[in-house]
């Protein structure tokens, strides 16, 4: 099957140059039959080896920002029946407008696969623009110059895996809408812990059991069911562990199987045990989560044969201090899944931890904040020269993740990225959740790139 993708965006920021360039000669073939109006062109695009149909928008024509949203979303509406993807293109030279913001946004509730394209980038002029493209929650912008040819290698890195997954012979699951969609919850821990308990009490009569789901493991079980009206699809790994005592296997929650829960999860409840709290195993899964970019709840259970609570929670604290500085502040909800105590806590605690994942931070505020925290601890000196962040925007969410430009980005000691990711995790209120930091270097970002 032959992918399909729109080239989209505002008037004259090069998208018929674009179109040309990935069309070439090969537009010809386009035929124009005559009398029929038609206010997109089609071709046969190729770039290196990928080869895929591409559909240029008309362009309607300049109008006040908001009437041009509507017209470009109900175009685009109109066009998303048809291709698999969008490449949404702004003009560097411009920056990032509100059309760009508004319609960006669009693009992202909507779900379309986007790959966002700042073109004009050629030269410095377009730097600005480039840095600026990131706060539009796209991925990294790839910077291009159609008319120039410069940035196609680029291009092709980031449209492989869209051409990938739309040749995928599975189909892709039905967008669903933002209410509807449940939150993909994971209740992992070690044998013994409650974790079963505390399913039953959570959900108690609710529950329907959905039956095994693709894609988890084979023993995992997902169970639906709603939480103060919001959706939740439960990962029950107390399942597999069912499985593993029929077949006589250690009694272990395997890494793989943990593994697959934890990619299958949004966030993830560890339920750890109260007279035993992060062990080895209970690390190595904190720890799983972290990498794999999951979001973190702690439900300490059996609190109630817990005599004293106070030295407990300091214990807990310092486990975490001393054996996982990654998830400092993390939500720990304390317990018991058998009397019920404490346990409507738990679900508050796992929405917010949901939505800190799932935030986004304007960039001015970031860069108010990179001003000052470089203020308070200045980065180190190298050479005599001080090194300096210049600017810094969010790349992404789910994990959130940033992207900080810095003039030798190479020589930042790893421990001023963690002083930054740590009190970024504290001054915007983001426990439990892993937080990237990316370093990017150059006066032009993507200066020492050749294509
Ligand atoms: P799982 O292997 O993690 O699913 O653990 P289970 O839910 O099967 O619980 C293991 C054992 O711990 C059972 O005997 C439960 O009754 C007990 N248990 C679970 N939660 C609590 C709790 O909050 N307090 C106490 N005292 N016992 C609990």
């Amino acid at each position: 099957m032959t992918v399909t993708l729109a080239i989209v965006g505002r008037p004259n920021v090069g998208k018929s140059t674009l179109f040309n360039r990935l069309v070439g000669r090969r537009a010809a073939l386009v035929d124009d039959a005559p009398g029929v109006t038609r206010d997109w062109r089609e071709g046969n695009a190729r770039l290196g080896d990928l080869e895929f149909r591409v559909l240029d928008t008309a362009g309607v024509e300049e109008g006040e920002a908001e009437s041009l949203v509507e017209r470009m979303r109900a175009e685009t509406e109109r066009l998303v029946q048809r291709v698999d993807g969008a490449i949404f293109v702004i003009d560097a030279r411009a920056g990032v407008t509100p059309f760009d913001r508004e319609f960006a946004r669009w693009l992202r509730r909507r779900g379309i696969a986007t790959v966002l394209v700042v073109n004009k980038a050629e030269g410095d002029a377009g730097q600005a623009g480039v840095l600026d493209a990131y706060s539009l929650g796209l991925g990294d912008p790839i910077p291009v110059s159609a008319e120039h040819d410069e940035g196609m290698s680029d291009l092709y890195d980031a449209l492989r895996p869209l051409v990938d997954a739309a040749q995928a012979p599975e189909p892709p699951p039905e967008p669903e809408s933002e209410e509807a969609r449940p939150l993909q919850l994971a209740v992992i821990g070690r044998p013994n812990v409650g974790k079963s308990t505390l399913i039953n009490r959570l959900i108690g009569e609710e529950r329907l059991l959905t039956g095994p789901e693709a894609g988890i493991t084979r023993d995992a079980i997902a169970i639906e069911w709603r939480w103060h009206g919001q959706r939740v699809r439960l990962i029950d790994t107390a399942g597999m562990r069912r499985r593993a005592k029929v077949e006589e296997r250690l009694e272990q929650l395997s890494v793989a199987d943990a593994l697959r829960a934890i990619r299958f999860a949004e966030v993830v409840v560890l339920v750890l045990d109260a007279q035993q709290m992060l062990e080895r195993q209970d690390l190595a899964i904190a720890r799983l989560v972290e990498e794999e970019g999951r979001a973190l709840v702690l439900a300490v259970n059996k609190w109630d044969l817990i005599e004293d609570k106070e030295a407990a929670r300091r214990k807990l604290r310092e486990r975490i201090e001393e054996s996982l500085p990654q998830l400092h502040g993390i939500t720990a909800v304390m317990l018991s899944a058998k009397t019920g105590r404490g346990i409507e806590r738990l679900m508050p605690a796992v929405l917010s931890t949901d939505e800190a994942w799932n935030r986004r931070i304007p960039t001015p505020a970031l860069n108010r904040w990179l001003a000052a925290a470089q203020v308070q601890h200045p980065p180190p000196l190298v050479k005599g020269r001080r090194l300096r962040i210049r600017y810094m925007t969010q790349a992404n969410v789910r994990p959130p993740t940033f992207a900080l430009f810095a003039s030798k980005p190479s020589e930042l000691p790893d421990s001023y990225r963690r002083y930054l990711v740590n009190l970024l995790r504290a001054d915007f209120d983001l426990p439990g959740v892993p937080i990237r930091m990316m370093l990017r270097g150059g006066k032009n970002p993507y200066a020492e790139k050749k294509d």
